[in-house]
């Protein structure tokens, strides 16, 4: 059995995640507000940063999290908000493609003094996994599990981006590697 976040957990999360934007704003003279944050995240990653029903999210996997507390905290959160400021200050206003861990953001992950590495060596053993079938589509820079109500209609020609690098999502995946 694993643990999940608790709430003092969480609210640790969002005051780090409100941290990083606001050192951010500071250092960059910017007024970023928070996306949503969403501790629903489950499967090989511990963070994710996305795009959902028009909504920018922060999106942690509270089991992951909560095995690796600490780290994530200092490693993952940084890591996430480091993509949404990315995605706010470089791509958006130009429609730009960005490499996903390429310079814009290690220098983002500078501004929030957190070293810019994208490996983490947490053990997945015994961690939840989704029941509901699920299917890859990929960008450039990783693979993207699509519920399948929303893999019909993107089969039906549905387009999506990757927020990370702003490529279109293709289907068949070569990898599921998240
Ligand atoms: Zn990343
Ligand atoms: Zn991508």
């Amino acid at each position: 059995m694993s643990a999940e976040l608790d709430e003092r957990q969480k609210r640790q999360v969002l005051g780090v995640v409100r941290q990083c934007i606001e050192k951010a704003n500071r250092a960059l003279g910017c007024n970023l507000s928070l996306p949503d944050i969403l501790f629903d995240l489950r499967g090989r990653a511990a963070g994710q940063f996305c795009l959902r029903q028009e909504r920018l999210q922060l999106r942690f996997n509270s089991a992951l999290f909560a095995r690796y507390f600490e780290d994530n905290l200092a490693q993952t959160v940084p890591h996430e908000v480091a993509h949404y400021l990315v995605y706010m200050l470089f791509m958006r206003p130009g429609r730009k493609r960005v490499k996903p861990h390429g310079p814009e953001w290690q220098s983002m992950m500078r501004l929030l003094d957190a070293a810019p590495v994208t490996r983490h060596n947490f053990s997945l053993d015994g961690l939840p996994v989704r029941r509901e079938q699920r299917f890859a589509w990929r960008c450039d820079c990783r693979a993207h599990s699509i519920a399948k109500r929303t893999h019909l209609r993107m089969l039906r020609g549905e387009q999506r981006i990757c927020i990370t690098c702003g490529t279109l999502l293709q289907y068949p995946a070569e990898k599921d590697d998240s």
